[in-house]
């Protein structure tokens, strides 16, 4: 027996299951016990048909996630839905759509991903072992501006933030909040650094700075034979652009070309067996 399907069970035989809130109203059994205004389908309603206006979603889900607050089962609820099931080798929320135990299928599987990010195993050390990544992590050591950093390692200020940000997620730290402290310190305890080497900062310096754009450092790198410059045309001055040709028509005689030597006559554009006589 998994964890799912026993937490399913202490949920379903919660004494006090038969008076959850999304139970079926008595009186009218597609409606919901702890809200009779409200439908059943208000728990799963969107995750089935996604056409759904965002109003009327947000303001259905909010019903909803009211009841389930004042749902005598709702820590039980939530510990079924929110457990993990293995489905294809592949892990998955036991109740990966609708709302269960007063959450937002969106918001549990946040927690989900953000519990698999604090469960995962760091990388093994052979991956940060590249000797790119070796360069920055002793530039970093001892510099603090990401363009020295850059510089030190014999990089590009783009390369080498990069490798700080593989490095952070390689070492199992939290991207938004690790410091340059915590990754030195990190790469120290892996043995990828020499502890004696580290000038230490006031903690505040973070491990991957923010994105910069320079003069000097394009957003986008293209080869020019990849994406070839477009020019505009030059404008030519009116006097040289070439002059337009005035074709006149007359009756039973249409002058197609004015050079003297070729002049086509259409003398059927009238006539009933519509015949062509071209002179040249
Ligand atoms: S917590 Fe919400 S979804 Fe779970 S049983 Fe209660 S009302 Fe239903």
């Amino acid at each position: 027996m998994t964890d799912s399907i026993a937490l399913r069970m202490a949920w379903e035989e919660h004494p006090h299951f038969r008076y959850r809130g999304c139970a079926p109203d008595a009186d009218v059994p597609w409606m919901a016990a702890g809200d009779p205004s409200l439908s059943l389908d208000a728990w799963h309603g969107e995750d089935r048909d996604g056409s759904e206006p965002q109003r009327e979603r947000l303001a259905r889900e909010q019903a909803a996630v009211e009841v389930c607050l004042n749902c005598p089962v709702m820590v039980a609820c939530d510990a079924y839905a929110s457990s993990v099931v293995s489905e294809g080798g592949k892990a998955r929320l036991a109740e990966p759509a609708g709302i269960w135990g007063g959450r937002l299928a969106l918001e549990r599987h946040r927690a989900f991903i953000r519990r698999r990010h604090e469960m995962a195993a760091p990388a093994p050390s052979r991956l940060m072992k590249t000797p790119q990544k070796l360069r920055v992590l002793e530039a970093l050591a001892v510099h603090v501006t990401a363009e020295a950093v850059a510089q030190a390692a014999g990089v590009d200020v783009r390369t080498a933030n990069w490798q700080r940000s593989r490095l952070v997620t390689q070492l199992n730290l939290d991207k938004q909040s690790a410091t340059r402290a915590q990754l030195l310190a990190a790469a120290v305890e892996r043995g990828l650094l020499d502890a004696a080497v580290v000038v230490a900062d006031d903690g505040r310096v973070p491990a991957v700075p923010p994105p910069t754009k320079t003069a000097d450092q394009p957003a986008v790198l293209a080869e020019p034979s990849v994406l070839p410059v477009q020019r505009a045309p030059e404008a030519v001055p009116r006097a040289l652009r070439p002059r337009r040709r005035r074709v006149t028509a007359v009756r039973g005689q249409l002058p197609l070309f004015d050079e003297p030597a070729r002049v086509a006559t259409v003398t059927a554009l009238y006539s009933p067996n519509c015949r062509l006589e071209a002179a040249a």
